[in-house]
């Protein structure tokens, strides 16, 4: 089956109000007319609506970096996915920043993900193993659990994103290998088949992301199982980020 790759950018706590708006613009210029991959970019929320304005008429997709699991409340600092209904296409959910400094859990990213879904947004689900658990040959068990935990229950379509991270390789210029990644997607594909359907696994969209650069995605790309990437530090120079968008559509 071939997936459309998709290549979206995590800008995390990066940018200004200006700075969002150049780097939007001067993303679409670079990534227009790129055919056979989907580009995205994820800014801070305060940012959003003028991120859409900007992107607006162009096919660069908007993601937010995360979402509640309620509609609303009280809930300090947290943003529910009504309020991203209409303004973004996707939300990340799980990212190991979030588990790692905000005790995001395995259940919480399950709770996130169902009310993404039900707010008509798209979830880019991201799990991955710590070093630790790499050198411990644990790697399969913990994706095993964050993907059972993660899914449970989830109406998962094939158009909801799947992003593999180790934690080892997000912002530390240490990427897996391609063969690494490759293995780990391959792995995780199957069991989302066993959890939701052989159908619906071969048609998700599975990226790789850690540390990708306009200098090692080709090889990333080249294997059969990685989609595309989620790109933190690279995506916030537009150039390498369309640079990594190109190597995706082959
Ligand atoms: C990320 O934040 O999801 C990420 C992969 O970061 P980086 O590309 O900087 O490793």
């Amino acid at each position: 089956m071939s997936r459309t790759p998709f290549v979206a950018g995590n800008w995390k706590m990066h940018t200004n109000a200006e700075e969002c708006v150049a780097l939007c613009r001067a993303v679409r210029e670079r990534v227009e007319g790129i055919e056979g991959v989907e580009a995205g970019v994820c800014p801070p929320f305060p940012f959003l609506q003028a991120a859409k304005a900007a992107l607006k008429g162009s096919s660069v997709l908007l993601g937010a970096q995360n979402a509640h699991w309620e509609a609303q409340g009280a809930f300090t600092g947290e943003v529910s996915p009504s309020m991203l209904r209409g303004l973004a296409d996707y939300a990340i959910i799980g990212h190991s920043e979030r588990r790692q400094y905000f005790c995001e859990t395995d259940e919480t990213a399950n709770k996130r993900l169902k009310a993404v879904l039900s707010h008509g947004l798209l979830p880019i689900f991201c799990l991955g193993e710590t070093r630790d658990e790499r050198e411990a040959n644990r790697t399969e068990e913990i994706l095993e659990r964050q993907l059972r935990r993660g899914l449970d229950v989830v109406p998962w379509t094939p158009a909801c994103v799947i992003a593999y991270e180790p934690v080892w390789a997000i912002g530390t210029g240490l990427a897996a290998t391609s063969e690494q990644a490759n293995e780990a997607i391959g792995f995780i594909r199957r069991l989302v088949g066993e959890l939701v359907g052989a159908e619906i696994a071969q048609a998700t969209r599975i990226q790789y992301g850690g540390s990708v650069k306009a200098d090692n995605a080709a090889e990333l790309f080249a294997q059969p199982e990685i989609d595309g990437a989620l790109v933190g530090g690279a995506s916030l120079d537009a150039d390498a980020f369309a640079a990594i968008v190109r190597a995706a559509a082959g």
